[in-house]
């Protein structure tokens, strides 16, 4: 282990389990939601998320459940007992077929069943459409250090748990018609609420937002109104299993219920035995709020509109159901650069799983914690990735350094670590340019990469590659999937004889240097300078003591820039027959000496 990651967990460690971590919105969450409990006498403080798993579960979504896991994890530091609850809205009715999961419209016969009613895609391990897509939802979640129960709403519905609250708001029928009228003509399209509090949707962030609707509860659901009256109960029916029904009659003395369905089948059942049904979305979230006495829930942009199921929930969960509206901030949506070619190419938004492929799990925490919900930002899975890595290092060399500002540190240690320890970090962590470079170059050939990667530095070499993962690993995959190929990198097998034969004495003179050094102003032969501070020094060098400056001179001159340039595209031709490629040093190092001074013509 290095020493910067040996002074990480120091720092991580010295973060401690009872006081917390001052200076960032996670902590003033924290401080509001304890106040709440306090103010409601709670001993355990429930925190929230609602994923409903109609589709894969998307980047956008992870929101709804990392930000009440850093508030819960939060409170778990100060000492208080908290409790992460997610709330698996499989009962949900099956709204579309997805597009891009591997399933065709034969799956349309299936909308309007509960989620866990509906067959998963062909292959899959699971038993059901809900159980298919919670699953990797749930790895992943693991992987990040997220802890929470998970109550699946098919088991509650299905098992009576909420009988009471079914019945209770059966009769209280007309007073939730009543509250849900105060707002029907404020309410507004979801879309147009979007488009107004985020000015200027670009078509990627058009798709986060539509996604996100999508997995967020049922934005679009009737709130239970009909030409029949006002029920806020929708039974599935029990010859098509769907939820394409209309209460027709109900009586509050015998809890007979009747209802029609689309497919012509027509039924009296009793509320007080049946187990086959729900309440519609805006009455099931109030309800759910004062069942599990939940103090913290944040929600999407699209559920805190005028009308919202937020707003009028806060009304309901009060005068129905004796209960208080959670401490519920709006998180905005979160995009994902190139997801417009993505959603129409692969049908499909990121997943955590997909981005943990290519994100160490400390990371992709770190996007979410050290920034507000209330501020959207992009995920990219493109070139800035390597960027996000080099902020990332330099955040880690500023908490080692002492250097960090308060806020920065808080998103470290929210990223690094939970209540519960420290997330698994890479032992040896080279950086994600250089190794998603010498992975491009070498292909996945083990012994060569480690060959590269000890050369790097050969003060502090790897003893093994299992040092440098999972970093390496996800370079790897970042090669493989996110790197055109026509800008992966392949090394000359043969010297390009052509144009070593046509270059000038000038460039013939570069390349002799390169290789054999100089004698004054000093630079040594290239075997001597093999590895990547040596060769940086190298390649810039040439041109320098070519010009009489010394190799290791700090200057800025545009005429040795200019020649600098045209020597690194003339050593690229060379190697890769290309005028671009990875950085020079770590390409040297990629190819090798013997293979170096070959395709130089040596
Ligand atoms: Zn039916």
């Amino acid at each position: 282990m290095t020493d910067t990651a040996r002074n990480a967990d120091t720092v991580a460690a010295s973060a401690g389990t009872d006081r917390g971590i001052d200076g960032d919105w996670v902590s003033r969450l924290a401080d509001e939601v304890v106040v709440e409990a306090k103010r409601r006498g709670m001993d355990t403080i429930v925190c929230a998320s609602g994923i409903s798993p109609s589709g894969p579960v998307h980047l956008g979504n992870l929101r709804e459940v990392i930000t009440p896991h850093l508030v819960a994890d939060e409170i778990k530091r100060r000492g208080i007992a908290c409790e992460h609850i997610m709330s698996w809205d499989d009962y949900d009715r099956f709204r579309k077929v997805p597009f891009g999961v591997g399933v065709d419209e034969s799956w349309n016969q299936h909308i309007g069943k509960p989620l866990t009613s509906v067959p998963p895609p062909p292959g899959s391990a699971h038993d059901s459409w809900a159980e298919h897509f919670k699953a990797p939802l749930v790895d992943a979640l693991t992987r990040m250090g997220i802890e929470f129960r998970g109550i699946s709403q098919t088991q509650q519905y299905t098992s009576g748990a909420y009988r009471e609250q079914i019945l209770h708001a059966m009769r209280e029928r007309a007073h939730i018609d009543e509250v849900l009228g105060r707002y029907r003509t404020k309410a507004a399209d979801p879309a147009a609420v979007v488009a107004g509090q985020a000015k200027k949707l670009d078509a990627d962030q058009e798709a986060a937002a539509a996604e996100a609707a999508e997995g967020s509860g049922a934005a679009s659901e009737d709130d239970g109104t009909a030409a029949t009256g006002y029920y806020p109960y929708k039974p599935y029916c029990d010859v098509c299993q769907r939820d394409t029904t209309t209460v027709t009659a109900y009586d509050d003395e015998t809890t007979a219920l009747t209802y029609t369905c689309a497919c012509g089948h027509g039924r009296t059942v009793l509320l007080s035995e049946s187990n086959h049904g729900k309440l519609v979305w805006k009455v099931d979230w109030p309800m759910r709020w004062a069942y599990e006495g939940v103090v913290f829930e944040p929600s999407g942009v699209d559920h805190q509109s005028p009308g919202s199921s937020f707003v009028v929930g806060g009304q309901l969960v009060r005068e129905i159901f004796g209960g208080e509206r959670p401490v519920g901030p709006m998180y905005a949506f979160v995009g994902i650069k190139g997801m417009a070619k993505m959603s129409s190419s692969k049908g499909g938004v990121p997943t955590p799983a997909e981005a943990l492929e290519i994100m160490e799990p400390a990371i992709l925490r770190w996007l979410y914690a050290r920034r507000k919900p209330s501020q959207s930002f992009d995920i990219s899975f493109g070139q800035e990735i390597q960027r996000l890595y080099d902020e990332w290092d330099a955040l880690v060399r500023k908490v080692t350094g002492d250097s960090a500002q308060p806020g920065d540190l808080a998103a470290y240690q929210r990223a690094s670590s939970t209540a519960a320890g420290e997330l698994a970090r890479t032992p040896h962590p080279l950086p994600f340019r250089t190794l998603a470079s010498v992975v491009d170059i070498t292909t996945g050939h083990d012994d060569q990469t480690l060959r590269i990667l000890s050369e790097l530095d050969p003060d502090d070499p790897l003893a093994s590659l299992d040092e440098a993962r999972p970093r390496l690993t996800c370079a790897e995959n970042w090669v493989d999937t996110q790197v055109a190929a026509e800008d992966r990198t392949r090394v000359r097998a043969e010297p390009d004889a052509e144009l070593l034969t046509g270059i000038g004495e000038s460039e013939r003179e570069e390349l002799r240097v390169l290789l054999e050094g100089h004698a004054d102003p000093a630079l040594p032969r290239l075997d001597d300078a093999w590895s990547l501070d040596g060769l940086t020094t190298q390649v810039y060098g040439v041109p320098k003591v070519l010009r009489d400056i010394e190799a290791d001179a700090k200057l800025r001159d545009p005429e040795l820039s200019k020649a600098q340039r045209e020597f690194f595209k003339l050593v690229y031709r060379l190697l890769i027959g290309k005028e671009t490629g990875p950085r020079l040093p770590t390409l040297l190092l990629a190819v090798g000496l013997d293979r170096t001074k070959a395709l130089l013509g040596h």
